[in-house]
């Protein structure tokens, strides 16, 4: 069989740990087999961010906007144990920060849906994708505490000397005040990440606010989401036959536990923190059943695991051991890099492999019942094998051999 051609590169950003580990052997045994694979490589291991500053996440960041699509493995945010750990010179930032920051991406949560993995919320039968927005809010918040009576106001000074003055209810006795903000320029990047993945899945778009509660901070958002869907997305949503619905935020969460899913949750930042992983939960009960997407307003993409680089499995491994740690994530974040590769490229042999290497990983686990012990123990009986990362893997290659023989990827 002759190897898929590839027209451009993916952006490649390798990591730390057993994610590492499994990275490396999904690719050979998974990917390379049949994808003349043509990645340009960033090593972001924590030696390796230490060695250059930090400027290698810098770089690959900056590739994934000449690129226009990467795939990331997880990676080490260090703090002081890591720091010891590994002898690093610093804690440095979340890569994941640095690259959203460099992106201005918005990130997206999407469960793996098996038919034996059965979500905790039973009307669930299509994916519920959260999408977080990322700045400000609560996280960026000031905050005090006052002992007595008194009053408070907000004082607003722009660079050109205006200012505008608000004055909160009067405080009647001790008690605490936070203020916070957002920028326009964030919520709309919000708003248009929000619509274009939306349109790029065929899925529907739901946001919800309190603007009856919060008329200037929570109206701003609705109106905001409200002129980028007229101006920019409101045609192509018709055409397509999807929908944009902006609902109070109560009533967004109760009507996401009726719903039977199949839609991009666009949240701010609070109720996203909360959301995706409550949502991650409900649906499987796996990180490793869960994928992450980075997209940013101008289309910049990048596909990663939802979960980390697996730390505590990573010890065994060095001892020696055999470890069950599921790479279904992982194999995930690489078809959807390669699928988005094949699309914008039109490779359609590209996205056919990606689509045939998601149903080899579905049917390994809800027809063959083989799977990593994460899965075991939320799957429904019965499971015929509980398989170490390797055996998980030869299993899904199996399926793939199978497919790949009935139909072959250039159709
Ligand atoms: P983690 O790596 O996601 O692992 C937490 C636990 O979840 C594991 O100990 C394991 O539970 C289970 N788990 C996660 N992925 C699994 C998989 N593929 N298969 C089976 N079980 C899985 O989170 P962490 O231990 O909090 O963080 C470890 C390192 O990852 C940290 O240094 C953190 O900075 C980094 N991190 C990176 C990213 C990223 O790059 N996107 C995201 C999160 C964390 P059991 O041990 O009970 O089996
Ligand atoms: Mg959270």
């Amino acid at each position: 069989m002759e190897k898929i051609q590839m027209d451009k590169p993916l952006v490649e950003l390798d990591g730390d740990e057993m994610a590492r580990v499994m990275w490396a052997l999904v690719k050979e045994k998974l990917i390379c087999p049949y994808v003349d694979l043509r990645t340009e490589y960033y090593d972001l291991n924590v030696k390796r961010r230490d060695e250059t500053d930090d400027s290698v996440t810098v770089r690959a960041a900056e590739a994934i906007k000449r690129w226009g699509v990467g795939v990331k493995c997880a990676t080490i945010t260090p703090n002081a144990e890591r720091v010891k750990e590994y002898g690093l010179k610093k804690e440095w930032r979340s890569p994941n920060a640095t690259i959203r920051e460099i992106l201005d991406g918005t990130l997206f949560r999407a469960p793996i849906i098996l038919r034996n993995v059965v979500p905790a919320v039973r009307f669930w039968r299509k994916p519920i994708v959260v999408a977080r927005h990322a700045y400000g809010d609560i996280y960026s918040g000031v905050g005090l505490r006052f002992e007595e009576a008194g009053e408070a106001e907000i004082v607003y000074r722009s660079v050109s000397g205006r200012e505008i003055r608000v004055k909160l209810p009067a405080l009647k006795g001790s008690g605490v005040i936070q203020a916070y903000h957002n920028l326009d320029a964030s919520i709309e990047s919000f708003a248009r990440a929000s619509f274009k993945y939306a349109l790029m899945n065929g899925l529907d778009l739901w946001f919800g606010a309190k603007d009856t509660i919060s008329k200037v901070y929570d109206a701003r958002f609705k109106e905001v989401f409200s002129r980028v869907y007229e101006e920019e997305f409101k045609e192509e949503f018709q055409r397509r036959g999807l929908n944009y619905e902006y609902y109070l935020i109560d009533d967004a969460y109760s009507r996401v536990m009726r719903s039977e899913g199949g839609f991009v949750w666009a949240t701010k930042n609070y109720d996203g923190d909360i959301v995706s992983d409550m949502v991650a939960s409900a649906f499987t009960g796996s990180l490793a059943l869960m994928t992450s997407e980075l997209l940013s307003p101008e289309g910049y993409y990048m596909a990663e695991a939802a979960h980390g680089t697996v730390q505590r499995h990573y010890y065994r491994y060095l001892k020696g051991e055999k470890t069950s740690t599921n790479p279904t994530a992982i194999i995930f974040a690489w078809t959807r890099g390669l699928k988005e590769r094949g699309k914008r490229d039109r490779v359609n042999e590209l996205v056919a492999f990606s689509e045939a290497l998601e149903e080899a990983v579905r049917r390994t686990i809800e027809e063959d019942r083989i799977m990593t012990q994460d899965v075991a123990r939320v799957a429904e009986q019965p499971v015929s094998m509980v398989a170490t990362t390797e055996q998980f893997i030869e299993a899904v290659k199996r399926n793939m051999e199978k497919l790949s023989r009935k139909k072959p990827f250039d159709e």
